[in-house]
């Protein structure tokens, strides 16, 4: 995308996740080239790679470092020669590339493919800020069932097989997934608890009725879940205790079954 303006040119970075570089002009009509860094700069989290190249046809070198020091990753003379901004895109792309691949490992849980446990606290904060507004927002936490004992049978191969089809039961569901750690994983959801307590019935339901096989033999997976719904003054940590304390509750009275904070 070509744009002749600073503000159009973050507005695109804004609304597209796939650019990945901003080659800009120092010298711009309405905001200034290191304005518009700084702008893209503050508005980028740090889970998004953007490449900034720099021109100037201004030959003084503080141009340059004034321009590094705001953002930009690189610097190069404006007219710029053909072969030389070539050279400098494709730098920007191994530069990027890593980066994407840096997040994807950092925010990615190898086994499911689910979120993290960092990556979801994160995600969550959108969410947060939604209930906080007055949307009704929930969680729910699932915790496979005697999963050491599936482990201890069928060996740990198996077990990893059943978190990743747990997993493929949870990813599709609406909402904020992710793993927070060994058989426990935690959905949160745009909705009040009616409408968490029914996907979880959901969940628990399609879980108790998967079909994996240990060789000739089949593996009984279930699930206790806990739901709670965002109350004001909650935080994500109280919101998710209060989830946690119903999915206690559940394992205690039989597991495999839904039980709702109170
Ligand atoms: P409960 O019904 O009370 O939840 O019992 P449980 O056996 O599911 O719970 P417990 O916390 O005793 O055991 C969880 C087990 O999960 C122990 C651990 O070895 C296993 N585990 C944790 N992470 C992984 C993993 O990535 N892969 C496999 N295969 N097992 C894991
Ligand atoms: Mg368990
Ligand atoms: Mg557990």
């Amino acid at each position: 995308f070509s744009f002749s303006d600073g503000a159009e040119a973050l507005a695109c970075i804004q609304q597209d996740d796939s650019v990945r570089v901003l080659i800009t002009s120092a010298e711009l009509p309405t905001m200034s080239g290191v304005e518009l860094c700084v702008q893209t700069r503050a508005f980028l989290d740090n889970r998004r790679p953007l490449y900034i190249i720099m021109m100037s046809s201004n030959n003084d070198y503080t141009k340059c470092v004034q321009a590094l020091d705001n953002g930009a990753d690189d610097f190069i003379r404006k007219p710029p020669v053909a072969e030389e901004l070539c050279a400098r895109l494709r730098t920007a792309d191994r530069v990027t590339s890593m980066q994407c691949e840096l997040v994807r490992l950092a925010t990615i849980d190898f086994l499911t493919g689910l979120s993290n446990r960092r990556a979801f606290f994160e995600d969550a904060a959108k969410l947060i800020e939604l209930a906080q507004s007055g949307h009704p927002v929930s969680a729910i936490m699932i915790d496979l069932d005697h999963f050491k004992q599936i482990n201890d049978v069928h060996g740990h191969d198996i077990g990893d097989a059943v978190l990743k089809r747990i997993a493929t039961e949870i990813a599709p569901l609406p909402g904020i997934a992710g793993r927070l750690g060994g058989e426990e994983f935690v959905l949160l959801l745009e909705g009040d608890l009616f409408d968490a307590v029914e996907i979880a019935q959901g969940l628990r339901y399609s879980a108790e009725s998967l079909k994996i096989f240990a060789g000739e033999r089949a593996i009984n997976v279930t699930c206790s879940i806990g739901v709670a719904e965002w109350e004001t003054g909650d935080t994500i940590d109280t919101l998710l205790r209060r989830a946690d304390v119903a999915l206690y509750e559940a394992k205690r009275t039989g597991r495999n079954k839904v039980a709702v904070a109170d």
